[in-house]
């Protein structure tokens, strides 16, 4: 099955009005391309980043949502309200999210509900820390955090959602996953949602983040499981994002 490879910049806590405008001019250079190309920013830009992107190929994405439809909840922010910018994709179950703001696997199926709901897509992250890797629990956490979204939304849903496989240990750190990891543990996640639906897990896109720099990311998308990267800090610099699209090709 051909999957669109899908290459989103996770901008995370960075950026001003100009800075923003300054990359995504940077990023309007682009050739056209045969992936998705999404960047997320922080909430208070996205009006800007709409306005930018604007008649351009580039799809919006938010970096969180709100589990609740609305409502007294001061600071919150609703799936209606992203979408009321255009949002396309929201990042779900980040482990930054997940580690610093306590987001339990229920949370963040509750999250990927509300998303689905209001007919945007969940971009579900999942991935172990250093620690589970060596002890050889990799593949169960990432199941433990899927299998806690499918007894919310079921798997027929996984068919309108992206998981981006995010080992902790790769994130920020410099130390990316090689190809081969990446694609031991993508074919795994495909497997596992396989015995819940065969064509539910051919047809939903896993991506990979942790540390992706263009240097490394031809060698991850020749991979057959590895439908695109998330990416963080590559993706604050034009021309570095730019050469990741285009290895996605
Ligand atoms: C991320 O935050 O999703 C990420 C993958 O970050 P980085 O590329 O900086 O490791």
């Amino acid at each position: 099955m051909i999957r669109q490879k899908i290459v989103a910049g996770n901008w995370k806590m960075n950026g001003s009005k100009e800075s923003i405008s300054l990359l995504i001019n940077g990023l309007l250079e682009m050739e056209g391309s045969n992936s998705e190309v999404v960047v997320a920013p922080s909430f208070p830009y996205l009006s800007q980043v709409e306005s930018l992107i604007s008649g351009s190929a580039i799809v919006l994405a938010a970096q969180n949502v709100s589990q609740e439809v609305k409502g007294a909840f001061t600071g919150e922010v609703s799936a209606s309200m992203l979408g009321d910018f255009g949002v396309k994709y929201v990042l779900l179950g980040h482990s930054e999210r997940r580690s610093l703001y306590g987001e339990i696997d229920a949370l963040v199926a509750s999250k990927v509900k509300a998303v689905l709901d209001f007919g945007l897509v969940p971009m579900l992250c999942v991935g172990e820390t250093l620690a589970e890797r060596e002890a050889g629990k990799t593949l169960e956490v990432c199941e433990r955090q899927i299998q806690a979204v499918i007894d919310v939304v079921g798997i027929a849903a996984f068919e309108g959602l992206v998981i981006a496989y995010e080992p902790v240990w790769a994130i920020g750190t410099g130390l990316s996953a090689s190809a081969e990891q990446a694609q031991e543990v993508h074919k795994a996640i495909r497997e596992f949602l396989a015995q819940s639906s065969e064509s539910v897990s051919q047809k939903v896109q896993i991506l990979y983040g942790g540390s992706v720099k263009a240097s490394t990311s031809s060698a991850l998308f020749q991979m057959p499981d590895v439908d695109g990267a998330l990416v963080g800090g590559a993706s604050l610099d034009a021309k570095e994002f730019i050469a990741i699209v285009k290895a996605a090709g």
